[in-house]
């Protein structure tokens, strides 16, 4: 077939290029194509019951399919250029915010109506983290919940699904350059297009490497965040979560003067398994569905790792912590606080009597035999800061699992068009390693449809 555009990958990103593109360009022909399945058949078969933990299915439906690893996902989108992303460094602050903004307005008109917008604009939280060592960053967020998430998606799907050919289950193996535009080898077949996106994210890493290094485009890597998800009774973060919903905080240590921070915060949430190519790691979100909702909250502690020449498997370094505790714990390893500052291992039997009951069933165990000791300190400090603003982080029954890993993709090169040196190809998303958010990778998506929109 013959496209004027092809989308690989129907995360953010590329629904949101999709939907831009059939709006502005009616006329064009449009495909996409996702390795995972489509919507309504993405379902991870962990049950809690049957399933208890991760059995690494081929195409893992937490993190491929239509939505991408957002769909399931606890759908806070982030306004801000403070983190979530780099994408204002490529196209200006100001246009990436109203981009953003742009975002949220869609999500409103396709369901999201009613879902809470919270901001840290003006709080007297933002000098309380002050004067403890704890640096709040500014931040909007729209807080959609996993539930309404997948409605919004499922009317998008609605919305486009005629105006552009979707293939699911149809990974895109190869893309050639040719003299007008590009060759894109899919499990179904051969297609031609004059412009290319490529949004394939976290989980088409791999494959984005090797694309670069066939073509020729120059990528960089050195940063991965690792560190443990805190889950605590939901009255003690209760005085963020209340006013901001997520907060994001960050602390520099005193002992390494490293930055530790809080990610991806989940009031009466739920702690999950995530699989990143057969590794089991630990994530968490929640549901805007009041009956969903546990007694729990849960955040990320992560601290930021770079590293310079000549060391550039970052990616590497982690999975390989990570990989620890998957051979010890046979996946996420859970350990009470008040174990961890005793220099003991939680058993099931303390884990049983913990005040804080777990919502995720993980295996009860040691993280100091996991994490490095320079990671480990600087997550004990910042639960000790995180207890001056909010009394009872640093309880004994304060759960933490292990380990979480952000990674981050490794960056393309690409101009302020998100086009790389191959005129017409172009790679937006966390598949760039610009963005790490659903509202940066999806403006990443409208910006760059807007472009080829107008080039033509
Ligand atoms: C459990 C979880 C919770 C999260 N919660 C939040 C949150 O609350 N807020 C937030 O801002 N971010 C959150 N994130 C991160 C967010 O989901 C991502 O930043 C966002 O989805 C990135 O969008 P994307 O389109 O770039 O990539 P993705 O969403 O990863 O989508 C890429 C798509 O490309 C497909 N693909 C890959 N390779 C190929 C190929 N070769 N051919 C065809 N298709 C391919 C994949 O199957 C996937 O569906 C969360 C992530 C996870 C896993």
């Amino acid at each position: 077939m013959k496209y004027d555009v092809i989308i690989v990958g129907a995360g953010p990103g590329g629904i949101f290029a999709a939907y831009e593109l059939t709006k502005l360009k009616p006329q064009f022909k449009v495909a996409v194509f996702e390795a995972g399945h489509s919507l309504e058949f993405r379902k991870c078969p962990i049950d809690g019951k049957k399933i208890k933990s991760c059995i690494s299915c081929k195409t893992c439906s937490i993190m491929s399919g239509f939505g991408g690893a957002g769909a399931f996902s606890d759908g806070k989108y982030n306004i801000t250029n403070d983190f979530g992303g780099t994408l204002h460094e490529f196209i200006g602050k100001k246009e990436a915010i109203e981009l953003m903004e742009y975002v949220d307005h869609i999500n409103m008109q396709y369901g999201g109506e009613g879902t809470r917008m919270y901001s840290t604009a003006g709080t007297h939280l933002k000098k309380l983290c002050l004067q403890n060592k704890l640096n709040l960053l500014e931040a909007k967020v729209r807080h959609l919940g996993t539930d309404k998430n997948y409605i919004v998606l499922k009317n998008f799907y609605e919305e486009i699904k005629d105006k552009a050919d979707f293939f699911f289950d149809c990974p895109v193996t190869d893309i050639k350059k040719q003299e007008h535009g590009f060759t894109v080898i899919a499990k179904n077949g051969e297609h031609t297009c004059t412009d290319c996106i490529i949004s394939v994210g976290r989980s088409g890493s791999s494959w984005m490497e090797s694309l670069c290094k066939k073509l020729n485009i120059p990528t960089k890597s050195n940063r991965v965040d690792i560190g443990v998800r805190v889950e605590l009774p939901a009255e003690i973060f209760s005085t963020l979560t209340d006013e901001l919903y997520e907060s994001k905080i960050v602390y520099r240590t005193e002992k390494f003067e490293d930055n530790v921070r809080t990610f991806c915060m989940n009031p009466n949430g739920i702690v999950v398994n995530e699989n990143t190519n057969g590794i089991v790691t630990v994530n968490g979100h929640s549901f805007e569905d009041p009956a969903k909702k546990t007694r729990n909250t849960n955040f990320a502690l992560l601290v930021a790792k770079h590293f310079s020449e000549p060391f550039k498997d970052s990616n590497g370094y982690a999975e390989s912590i990570a990989r620890l505790s998957n051979m010890l714990g046979g996946g996420v390893i859970v350990q009470r606080f008040g174990d961890l500052i005793r220099g003991r291992r939680s058993t099931e039997k303390r884990i049983e009597e913990n005040v804080t009951v777990p919502t995720l069933s993980a295996t009860p165990g040691d993280l100091s035999l996991v994490l490095p000791k320079r990671i480990l300190d600087g997550i004990i400090e910042m639960i000790y800061a995180l207890d001056k603003i909010a009394p009872g982080t640093a309880n004994d029954d304060t759960l933490l699992y292990g380990v979480e890993v952000k990674f981050y993709n490794m960056q393309v090169e690409i101009d302020k068009n998100l086009q790389t040196k191959l005129k017409g190809l172009y790679v937006i998303g966390d598949g760039s390693g610009v963005t790490h958010s659903l509202s940066h990778a999806s403006a990443s998506g409208v910006f760059v449809a807007r472009k080829i929109a107008e080039d033509e």
